[in-house]
């Protein structure tokens, strides 16, 4: 019955509302809460009589009784959304047939925090207000005034009501939530309810703590002579009075100009230090806002186009534990299949068994599991309702899955371990690292040829693989002639590789590609990083005390010394580093952000290192330079922001003429 589901959904939307608003704790996914509300408005809009004044659909948020609630002068109102780009169409379209004349747009990026209402007097602030269901928000004025990106005195006297999204950088949110994890404290589930949990504080030195910042859209301008007649231009006055605008605001003459925007800002947002879960889209010229209104709930003037989610919820079906090349034991969680950032997943990492433990998750379970950039994506929380409760509790294996040795913890570290260092899969894992494509690379041999050199016994190390004749190889299932010679000739030309990649295969604790090359370049061979003491290691750039352990330990255990001498035998001989060119850039350390037109990224960090300096994936006050191509991403805000120096691509290569 269409009035059973209505029901369904009205109690669904009003239980995540709370939970989202007024615990900052949501129990479903932003996807799923849209999904649910739009149904619901599809069916309310079939079915008129069976809409009450009291659906979610006709409000706006929810106010907590945390603080003292304060009504608002002008209403917050939400935003209407879509993920599909011929309803913006659609959207666009009527105001086209309406005003004819080319409606111009403004594209702002959605940010992912919570809005706020701050008043100015005489270009003072008086007052801040949550937006709480848009008639009446909570009054957090002495929390706002803790943070800095909210101006407490304009640059004009004005009177005006600002709207605006309180955030917390991802960094920062990375960072709180590993204190918080330290101090036996409940992490945040994304950056959002870490802002809002931050900026509804009573204790404000709590919020001061924080770090919150703070992107100002829209502007209510009171007896302003000349006020700016479009929003762009009430953007960019913002900005002049001394707010901070996104720099990322672009105008547009048409529609198709604003899914061009949607559709670079997808990929692009991920290099953004705050969250964005899509872009919003106004009409520009205010007379035409004022023209075209309001709904009960959301101006018709603008609308959110909303990336595909990012976070889920879907079911734990079960634990798989799989053995890594370390003899390290890690639980896999396989999932109920979902769509998740435009592709179907499946699987989700779940760290560690402490991880495991800590978010007592259940096989059964309904949980929250996030995709980030290239990241294979990972649980979040448990969705904790009554069946949760009701599952029994999650209880680590005690036995290797390979060898069924008992498993260990082992002093300084997380999780738990296999110590036979026969067992197959911890072998068979350690192979496949050596072959792997940071490693010696050799991409003819796959994990499915590794299981049968193995199964035949014609390889216990990595080392056998150099031992391999071409006979060996056509013993195996389905390998021709042809392959054969592939495979064996891929073997013979890994033993020239250069000195950085072998030192990658050796998977020396702690130590992976980027120290491996710091490594190699401050060594130039393998002989002379084997006698190196610890003081030595631990004073090179980027090497500290715990790897300068871990190095010489490597190198000084007999079995390792026995390998690297039957390497040599076998004829494994690493090219020494390149030396640079030349130094002239010595010293220097440069950070590269955006498109390059003449060269990829990795042309331009070779350059530089055949000149003698460094890169570094961000921005700090040792960054000597940032080169920055087209459509940079945050790096280029942050090197603004500490005053490097940023070189455009003509500028570097003058450089290196
Ligand atoms: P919304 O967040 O989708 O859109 C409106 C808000 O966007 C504004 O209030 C403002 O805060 C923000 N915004 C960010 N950048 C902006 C910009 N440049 N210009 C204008 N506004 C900008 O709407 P809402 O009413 O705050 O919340 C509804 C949404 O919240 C849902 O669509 C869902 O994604 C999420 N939600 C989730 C749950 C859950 O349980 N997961 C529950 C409730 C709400």
């Amino acid at each position: 019955m269409v009035v059973d589901r209505i029901n369904f959904l009205k109690d669904e939307i009003n239980k995540a509302n709370y939970l989202y608003y007024v615990e900052d704790n949501p129990s479903i996914s932003d996807f799923e809460y849209d999904k649910f509300f739009a149904e619901l408005k599809q069916l309310e809009e079939e079915h008129p009589e069976l809409k009450t004044p009291d659906s979610p659909t006709q409000r706006v948020g929810s106010v907590s009784e945390k603080f003292f609630p304060y009504k608002h002068k002008y209403r917050l109102y939400s935003l209407d959304n879509t993920y599909e780009y011929a309803e913006l169409a659609r959207w666009y379209q009527k105001f086209e047939n309406e005003y004819k004349s080319g409606v111009e747009l403004v594209c702002e990026l959605k940010i992912d925090g919570l809005a706020i209402a701050l008043t100015y007097e005489k270009g003072l602030f008086v007052r801040g207000v949550t937006r709480g269901d848009g008639v009446t928000g909570e009054d957090i004025t002495n929390n706002l005034k803790t943070i800095k990106a909210i101006p407490l005195k304009l640059f004009e006297p004005v009177d005006v009501e600002v709207r605006g999204e309180i955030y917390m950088p991802k960094t920062s949110f990375e960072k709180l939530n590993k204190e918080n994890l330290e101090n036996g404290e409940k992490p945040f589930a994304n950056p959002r309810n870490a802002a809002a949990g931050s900026i509804r504080q009573l204790d404000s030195t709590i919020t001061a703590k924080r770090d919150l910042s703070m992107f100002t859209y829209t502007a209510i301008f009171e007896n302003l002579e000349n006020a700016p007649k479009t929003h762009y231009d009430s953007l960019m006055y913002l900005k002049k009075l001394g707010f901070r605008v996104n720099p990322n605001v672009e105008l547009c003459k048409d529609v198709q100009c604003a899914v061009e925007y949607c559709k670079k800002w997808e990929n692009k947002r991920q290099d953004l230090d705050y969250a964005t879960d899509g872009v919003v889209i106004k009409v520009n010229n205010l007379a035409f806002q004022a023209d075209i209104g309001f709904t009960s709930r959301a101006p018709k003037w603008a609308t959110a186009f909303k990336f595909p989610p990012e976070e889920v919820t879907t079911v734990l079906k079960d634990i798989e534990v799989s053995l890594g090349k370390s003899g390290a034991v890690t639980p896999v969680a396989v999932l109920e299949p979902v769509q998740l950032g435009g592709s179907t997943v499946s699987r989700a990492s779940l760290h560690n068994f402490d991880e495991v433990k800590r978010l007592d998750v259940r096989i059964g379970d309904r949980v929250l599991i996030k995709k980030a950039a290239e990241i294979i994506p990972k649980v979040v929380k448990v969705i904790d309702d009554e069946e949760h409760y009701k599952l029994p509790v999650y209880a680590p294996p005690t036995k290797c899955p390979s060898c069924n040795s008992p498993l260990v913890s082992k002093k300084g570290e997380v999780g738990l371990f296999c110590e036979n260092h026969n067992c197959a899969d911890q072998v068979k894992a350690k192979i496949e690292f050596w072959v792997s494509k940071d490693a010696m690379d050799i991409d003819k041999i796959g994990p499915a040829v590794i299981q049968q050199l193995y199964d035949k016994n014609f390889i216990t190390t990595a080392v056998d693989l150099y031992r391999l004749t071409m006979q060996d190889f056509m013993q195996l299932d389905l390998v021709k002639e042809k392959s054969a010679f592939n495979m064996y000739t891929a073997i013979q030309n890994s033993k020239n590789n250069s000195l950085k990649r072998l030192l990658t295969a050796f998977a020396i604790r702690n130590i992976g590609k980027e120290t491996a090359e710091i490594l190699a370049n401050e060594f130039g061979n393998l002989e002379t990083l084997m006698n190196a003491e610890v003081e030595v290691l631990s004073k090179i750039n980027g090497i500290g005390p715990v790897m300068a352990n871990d190095i010489y330990a490597f190198f000084h255990n007999e079995q390792n010394i026995r390998m690297i001498e039957q390497l040599k035998e076998l004829g494994v001989n690493p090219k020494e580093a390149e030396t640079a060119l030349s130094d002239k850039l010595k010293g220097k350390t440069f950070v590269l952000t955006g498109t390059l037109q003449n060269m990829t990224r990795d042309e331009a960090s070779q350059i530089i290192k055949q000149f003698g300096g460094k890169t570094s994936s961000s921005v700090s006050k040792n960054t000597s330079y940032v080169l920055a191509g087209e459509n940079p991403g945050s790096k280029l805000d942050k090197a603004e922001k500490l005053g490097v120096i940023i070189l455009s691509e003509e500028e570097f290569q003058d450089m290196i003429k």
